[in-house]
Order: structure tokens, then C-alpha cells, then sequence
């Protein structure tokens, strides 16, 4: 007889815990939103303030790129119902290519399904036998997947450690092996940032490619909105750079953008391009509209509000006694306001009931636990948008004052026993 495959479904280690926090009522995941990701959102019956998207210009939900989904929905089908290969390009993935390409200075680009299988084709098809992904320990999920997916090797350093990256850099460049660095320029969990001109430097020096994924950075940080790398003057130290439709663009899809002829290769190479269907119309039209409001007198407004909503909200929740992350600098020492904030939790169980506290005082945040994050670095993830008003801003300051009184003064009920 072989061993139980399922056997593995009762001892999954958070099986009991999140159990215990949905009989509680205070599970935070699979949580039904009743309207679009906008500022304030209707969750569980009530409008919540939502700190938990990545719709950080607030973009989806603009009446802008809803008529531009509409349309294309009306004009190509709800599906695509095909590869990008066979049927599942339309002149809306065509023009989503030129817009990025030009968007970024570069010579091409590829729109996929989602930034998921961006990462998952990119590193795939690019990291052949014998070839080594060389990958940030704290990288999105779609980069090690990918890595691990890849017929070559995975090496991973640890997080932001640039003489580890070196280390490993440098033994690789003793084989023959082609090498590919993988770093996100803003880290998804922690919202801080990659140390790119040492990154950028490093590559260059041993002779490995570099991908950067700008899946946070697109649309909020940069000239243009253009991203980290073209915020530290970097474009020409990477190789590849790649985003995502699904956050600060309002849409739906992935894309990466590079040399013509690595696009083209990747156009017939990438498994995750080929083997599915191509991005629904509905999500790359919005998309469209999105870039071209980001690229506009307007997105540069958005992102200034956005700035100053986080600076504000940062020294609000820091005056309320939560250690915060420090604001991130570039290499050069600039300061980056990545719209990520990052509150500390004492454990898992405390994170959870920080969130309960929250969700009940009408504010929504994203929490954070192992294995997204590092064990015993639970967190909540606090996410700005451009279009949250002072009012509603003040909302969530009073909610985190009600949930610092408590921790102060009731530890015991609020840490886990
Ligand atoms: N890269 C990073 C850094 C991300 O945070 C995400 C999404 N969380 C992705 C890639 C994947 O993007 P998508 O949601 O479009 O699949």
C-alpha cells in the first residue's frame, strides 16, 4: 500500500490555527468584498476604509477605465478563450506592447496573463539547463516559483545582503554558466527596497543579465511613473524589467519589456505565455486607459497625493507608538515613499486579533504570517491610496489609536496566551 497523499491535508501546521480564528471570527483571508477596490469599500454589509489593495492610484473603479472595459468586453467577449499563440491576440495586447515598450524606453514588449506567469515565463524560458536564477531570498513568490521551475539552477541570497549576491556571483562566474539576477525594486511584504545600483554593478561586473520586477513600483514611484529603476537613473544597468496590470494600473495582465530579440524569444519560449489564455480585453483596455492617466499631468498629481497620504500616515501611526519601518532610501540616499507601510505584530495570533480590532472599527489592512513572511515577523500590511480623503485618513488613525489603547492597556487579552 502507498502512503496517503491526502495525509498531508491534516497535519498542514496553520490547518488548526486558521480554523480557530474562523470559529472566532477572526479569520483575515478569503474575506468577500462587495464593491470595487476603492478607498473605502463595502466588506462584511459596511463600508470599510480598505488599506488592504494594491489599487494604489486608485484606479480601478474609475469610471474612465470601467467604459474602457466595457467597450472592450462589448467588442471582443467576456474570454479570450485562447492562446496568446492562436487566437488570444487581439489589437488591444498589440497596442498594451507598444504602449509599455515606449512607456519604458525599450524596444519591445510582452503583455501575459498576469505578473504571475510574467515571472514564471520569463525565468523559465531564460534560464535554461545549466544556467544558474540568482534570486533575493525576500523575492515575490512568481520569481522563486519560476526559478524553480526553470530547467537550470536556483541560488538565493539573503534578503537585500549584497556580499552574499557578490559571493554567489562571483563562484558562477567561474563556470560557464549563463546567470540571471532577479531582485523586485519594492518588496512586496516589507515595502522596502533593492540596493539596484549595487545590483545594477554587480551584474554588470560578472557578466549576468539582470530582470527587475517593478510590480509595486509601476505607475506610483519614478519619472513617468516609469518605476525604481528609473528613479535611480538605472535604466541601462538592467536587461529586463517587468510589471504588473494588476496594481497601480487598474487593469488586469503582466508584461515585461527588453531588447527586441529577448522579447521575441520569449514570444515563442515562455511556457506560461503559451499555455494559457491570454489576458480577458476587459482588464488590458483598462490597462490602456490606465497607463495613459499615469502618464499624464494627472497620474503625476496621483502620485504626489499618494506620497503625502503615506508621509501623513506614517507619522500619524509612529506618533501612536507602532514601530514602523523606516522610510526607504535609494543607494544615493533618496527617500522613497513606497505606499507599503509595515506594522509589527508580536505573533500570528495577536496579528490576527490587531486585524479583528481594525476590520471592526471600519478600517481594512492586509495581514501578513509566516510563510509570506519570515517566521516571527507577523505583520500587519498597511497599502495608501492616492484617493483616500484627510477624513478618511482620520478614520484610520482613530481606529489604530483604539488598537494601541488596547495593546497598551489590555496586552493580555490582545497578545496571544
Ligand atoms: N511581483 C510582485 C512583486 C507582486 O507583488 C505580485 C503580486 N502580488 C506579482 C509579481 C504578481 O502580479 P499579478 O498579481 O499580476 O499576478
Amino acid at each position: 500500500m502507498s502512503g496517503d497523499l491526502f495525509a498531508k491535508v491534516r497535519r498542514y501546521e496553520s490547518y488548526a490555527f486558521r480554523r480557530d480564528l474562523e470559529a472566532q471570527g477572526e479569520l483575515p483571508y478569503f474575506r468577500v468584498m462587495q464593491g470595487p477596490p476603492t478607498a473605502v469599500t463595502m466588506m462584511g454589509g459596511a463600508p470599510r476604509v480598505n488599506l488592504g489593495s494594491s489599487n494604489y492610484l486608485g484606479l480601478s473603479g474609475d469610471a474612465r477605465l470601467t467604459a474602457a472595459a466595457h467597450c472592450a468586453h462589448q467588442r471582443y467577449g467576456t474570454s479570450i478563450n485562447g492562446s496568446r499563440l492562436m487566437n488570444g491576440t487581439t489589437e488591444l495586447h498589440l497596442r498594451a506592447e507598444e504602449a509599455i515598450a515606449d512607456w519604458f524606453g525599450e524596444e519591445d514588449a510582452l503583455v501575459f496573463g498576469s505578473g504571475y506567469t510574467a515571472n514564471l515565463g520569463v525565468i523559465g524560458a531564460l534560464v535554461g539547463e545549466g544556467d544558474i536564477a540568482v534570486c533575493d531570498a525576500g523575492d515575490h513568490a512568481s520569481i522563486l516559483d519560476g526559478a524553480r521551475l526553470a530547467p537550470g539552477r536556483l541560488l538565493a541570497f539573503r534578503h537585500n545582503r549584497m556580499d552574499r549576491l557578490e559571493t554567489l556571483l562571483r563562484r558562477a562566474s567561474t563556470t560557464d554558466a549563463g546567470v540571471l539576477v532577479v531582485v523586485d525594486t519594492v518588496y512586496s511584504m516589507q515595502g522596502d527596497l533593492s540596493d539596484l545600483v549595487t545590483v545594477t554593478g554587480l551584474s554588470r561586473r560578472y557578466g549576468a543579465r539582470l530582470l527587475v520586477d517593478e510590480a509595486h513600483a509601476v505607475g506610483v514611484l519614478g519619472p513617468d511613473g516609469q518605476g525604481v529603476t528609473a528613479l535611480a537613473g538605472l535604466a541601462d544597468g538592467v536587461d529586463l524589467r517587468m510589471g504588473t496590470f494588476s496594481k497601480a494600473l487598474g487593469g488586469g495582465g503582466g508584461f515585461v519589456t527588453g531588447p527586441a530579440d529577448v522579447i521575441d524569444f520569449l514570444r515563442v519560449q515562455a511556457r506560461s505565455f503559451l499555455f494559457t489564455a491570454a489576458a480577458p480585453a476587459g482588464g488590458v483596455a483598462a490597462a490602456l486607459a490606465g497607463i495613459e492617466i499615469v502618464r499624464s499631468a494627472e497620474g503625476e498629481e496621483r502620485r504626489a497625493r499618494l506620497a503625502a497620504n503615506t508621509a501623513r500616515l506614517r507619522e500619524d501611526l509612529t506618533g501612536l507608538g507602532f514601530e514602523l519601518a523606516p522610510v526607504p532610501v535609494t543607494a544615493h540616499g533618496v527617500p522613497v515613499q513606497t505606499p507599503i507601510l509595515r506594522v509589527p505584530a508580536p505573533d500570528d495570533a495577536t496579528a490576527a486579533r490587531m486585524w479583528k480590532l481594525l476590520y471592526d472599527e471600519g478600517v481594512y489592512v492586509n495581514v501578513a504570517l509566516y510563510p509570506a513572511v519570515p517566521r516571527g515577523q507577523a505583520q500587519l500590511r498597511v497599502s495608501v491610496m492616492a484617493t483616500h480623503t484627510d477624513e478618511q485618513l482620520e478614520r484610520v488613525v482613530a481606529a489604530f489609536a483604539v488598537l494601541a489603547r488596547k495593546l497598551a492597556l489590555h496586552p493580555v487579552d490582545m497578545v496571544a496566551g
